[in-house]
């Protein structure tokens, strides 16, 4: 017979009260001192931790390590590349990371509820489906609408999209045509070559000026498509695109979809939250028509990185497009009861999910919503005194004023390659972290405020590393 195990209860996976204890004051002590770091944080990290790439690669040994020095090779490893969490991040689409975002993931997995099923973890559920609730009726849609959450939304759009496809088209849909512009996120494309859409039959429609969809140049798209016996079926609008934050015409796309018999999604990945503001409202006026709306917490919420929303008008579409009919609890159910609490293995590809609900629930009853939407509205001002501050000077030219949080602007009379210069000159200093985009085929430059961390002082910073670069 073999012997027992010596600490019969406790095994080597389970530590005992004491040690436990020890892990998580040391990480709540590292991530305390991190976050108070971040205030004096550089935009990025030198070469310094190219040496411990090796180290970070390792294959775990046979025996334990210890957690003292394992927190440490992961301190090091955060010192390495872009710091996304910091004040000074206005390139690309900068991660806030709120800490109490941070802290319902650490109680969810270590709580490790099933979500998936509602009979599971119905009180979990409860809880996420009430923020899914929430939101939707923060974005005005009707009670057949829900939210699911996935990891972003990439993930989100494809949801939405072979949820559309099934919706319109069927098993066939090889015919299938949708419609977007240049601005629209690669991830709305790729989304639609996942779902097996045929990437010739993705349609750019021209912009205007300001660089939104151009309605007209739509409907005459749609009208040759149809003619030429395609089925046109899906128009994708953008709610606050990541190259200038600019929101398409929401209302007259919706009205095109409805006139043709097409799904509008609405991808709002950045912009979405930003519904809070009553500037943002007026902006993304008529977003409550759309059948479908991704957007990302991890953007315009705050949160780390890993957690976006699909908001489906009709529950029902969602479900025709994902249920499997396997799950015994199911037959017979009628809408109101998946209503009432979701099976979300029904309403998407995930089965086993992170319980993403918590991330949501924690900051916004711990806070309150008003502290996001007070924090939107600083966003919303600095990026407005940026833009004024920056039109002033005749050495650069500002052609789209901002709808939301981003600045774009361009050196005036300057070559592509002299703004990559001035890019890099301007990262060097430290003060500010920028980005460029091609913009109608020439390099512009852009600058997105949208972390929580970022200030005026900051904003006084980066006009500063700017003028003085030019
Ligand atoms: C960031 C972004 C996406 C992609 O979202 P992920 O969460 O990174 O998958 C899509 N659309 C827009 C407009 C974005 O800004």
């Amino acid at each position: 017979m073999e012997e027992p195990p010596a600490a019969a209860g406790l095994s080597e996976l389970e530590p005992e009260e004491a040690r436990l204890a020890q892990w998580v004051a040391e990480s709540a002590a590292y991530i305390s001192e991190f976050t108070k770091g971040l205030h004096n944080a550089p935009v990025a990290y030198g070469e310094d931790s190219a040496g411990a790439l090796e180290i970070l690669q390792a294959p775990p040994a046979e025996g334990p390590g210890e957690f003292t020095a394992l927190l440490d090779t992961y301190a090091r490893a955060v010192k390495s590349g872009v710091e996304t969490s910091g004040p000074r991040m206005m390139a690309h689409v900068p991660g806030g990371g709120i800490v109490s975002a941070a802290l319902a993931e650490f109680l969810a997995a270590a709580t490790n509820r099933y979500t998936a099923r509602s009979s599971h973890a119905p009180a979990a559920v409860a809880l996420e489906h009430g923020l899914m609730r929430w939101m939707c009726g923060l974005l005005q849609l009707p009670d057949t609408a829900i939210g699911v959450t996935t990891s972003g939304t990439s993930m989100a759009a494809l949801s939405a999209i072979v949820a559309a496809r099934s919706h319109h088209l069927g098993q066939d849909f090889r015919n299938g045509t949708l419609y977007l512009t240049d601005a629209t996120h690669r991830s709305i494309r790729k989304a639609a070559i996942i779902a097996g859409l045929d990437p010739e039959h993705i349609r750019v429609v021209p912009v205007t000026p300001e660089l939104r969809m151009d309605i007209r140049a739509a409907r005459d798209l749609i009208n040759e498509d149809r003619a030429a016996g395609l089925s046109p079926f899906l128009i994708v609008g953008t709610a606050g695109t990541t190259d200038t934050g600019t929101v398409d015409p929401l209302r007259d796309m919706s009205a095109l979809a409805r006139e043709h018999g097409l799904w509008f999604h609405v991808d709002a990945a950045y912009g979405g939250f930003f519904y809070l503001t009553a500037h943002g409202r007026k902006i993304m006026a008529g977003i409550h028509e759309a059948d479908s709306i991704s957007l990302d917490p991890h953007k315009s919420l705050f949160l780390p990185f890993g957690i976006g929303v699909l908001l489906m008008r009709d529950a029902a579409r969602l479900r025709n497009a994902y249920a499997t009919g396997d799950n015994p609890h199911l037959e017979g159910e009628g809408l109101d009861e998946i209503l009432e609490l979701p099976d979300y293995a029904d309403l998407g590809p995930e089965l086993t999910r992170a319980f993403r609900g918590l991330q949501l629930w924690l900051p916004l009853h711990l806070h309150g919503v008003e502290a996001f939407r007070r924090a939107l509205e600083e966003k919303l001002r600095l990026s407005r005194i940026l833009y004024q501050e920056l039109r002033q000077d005749p050495r650069l030219d500002l052609p789209w004023p901002p709808d939301l949080s981003i600045v774009t602007f361009r050196l005036a009379g300057r070559a592509d390659a002299d703004h990559q210069e001035f890019l890099r000159r301007v990262q060097e200093t430290g003060r500010v972290s920028l980005s460029s985009a091609q913009i109608e085929g020439k390099v512009a430059l852009r600058l997105c405020v949208l972390s929580h961390r970022t200030h005026m002082e900051h904003i006084r910073d980066a006009l500063a590393a700017i003028r003085e670069n030019l």
